[in-house]
């Protein structure tokens, strides 16, 4: 695996790898990288012909300083594991490589950035986009690979790529989970043993939520979820949301026709969790 710190020096190989490699697989990361992570480059590598993976903990999408300081550096750790899979190339920039002068882009995200972690996350998308933007300018990939865990971010990315009139597709894989279906974060290291357990109430509420939506009063639902997971130690509970899962747009009552998403952000040992699923 090459491993890049400058902009230049990752541009000048992508200019001179890309008259080869016709098919470039990216995938962005704030590192700490875990099964999920590795999912993404797996699937990378079955579609194109060299894949790109960047570690960036990118302090512009943080609206809450202390995630960003404790959000977890694992650099050596992450390049055994992305030498293991076979990925070609890591891109780990400095902030100020990234963001050399003060010029902030603004994009028009619309309601994705009003609704959901939009609301909580006050800039967080803007952020996202910030970033993304940048790297995919120096990547400059056929197909970016995002994971479902983070759903409101692949519409963001999939936004921004139009916004930005590039040639690029998103590849949405799924949410890779440990055994107990806790779905897998880089956060969930700051979480306690017992944590780990009662954070598995998220998942079963999920599941709850796809179980009883056919008979159960939506209000009701989510009632009932915010009931078990407050049960099972969660501190604050930000949305337990049913949207539309192609819109995003919150339903007010469940049409079997229409795929939906059930969304839930809920902090617990004083970690925020997101993660969702597709009623479909
Ligand atoms: P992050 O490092 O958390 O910014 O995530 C980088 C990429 O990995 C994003 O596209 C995430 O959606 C994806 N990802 C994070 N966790 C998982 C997971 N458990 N399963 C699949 N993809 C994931």
């Amino acid at each position: 695996m090459i491993i890049y710190k400058k902009v230049i020096d990752i541009s000048v190989f992508i200019e001179s790898t890309r008259r080869i490699n016709d098919s470039i697989g990216f995938v962005p990361t704030m590192g700490a990288l875990h099964q999920g992570h590795l999912s993404l480059i797996e699937e990378s590598k079955k579609d194109c012909n060299l894949t790109v993976c960047s570690i960036f903990v990118n302090p512009t999408q943080f609206n809450d300083k202390s995630d960003f300081e404790k959000y977890p550096v694992t650099l050596e750790a992450d390049i055994a594991l992305l030498e293991s899979v076979g990925c070609d190339v890591l891109f780990i920039p400095t902030v100020r490589e990234i963001y050399p002068d003060n010029n902030i882009d603004y994009y028009d995200l619309g309601l994705l950035e009003e609704i959901l972690e939009g609301k909580y996350r006050s800039g967080h998308f803007q952020g996202v986009c910030q970033i993304v933007s940048r790297l995919l300018d120096v990547v400059r990939p056929s197909i970016v690979f995002v994971g479902q865990k983070d759903y409101q971010q692949c519409m963001v990315i999939k936004k921004l790529i139009q916004i930005k009139g590039i040639d690029a597709s998103v590849v949405i894989c799924p949410t890779k989970r440990e055994f107990t279906g806790l779905a897998m974060s880089s956060r969930n290291v700051r979480l306690s043993v017992d944590g780990k357990v009662a954070a598995t109430a998220i998942y079963k509420s999920l599941l709850f939520v796809k179980e009883s939506i056919s008979y159960l009063l939506l209000n009701d639902v989510k009632e009932q979820v915010e009931t078990a997971l407050f049960k099972n130690g969660f501190s604050q509970i930000d949305y337990v949301e049913l949207c539309d899962a192609t819109s995003l747009k919150p339903i007010t009552y469940w049409d079997s026709t229409t795929p939906i998403v059930v969304l839930i952000a809920a902090t617990i040992e004083g970690v925020r969790l997101i993660d969702n699923l597709v009623i479909s």
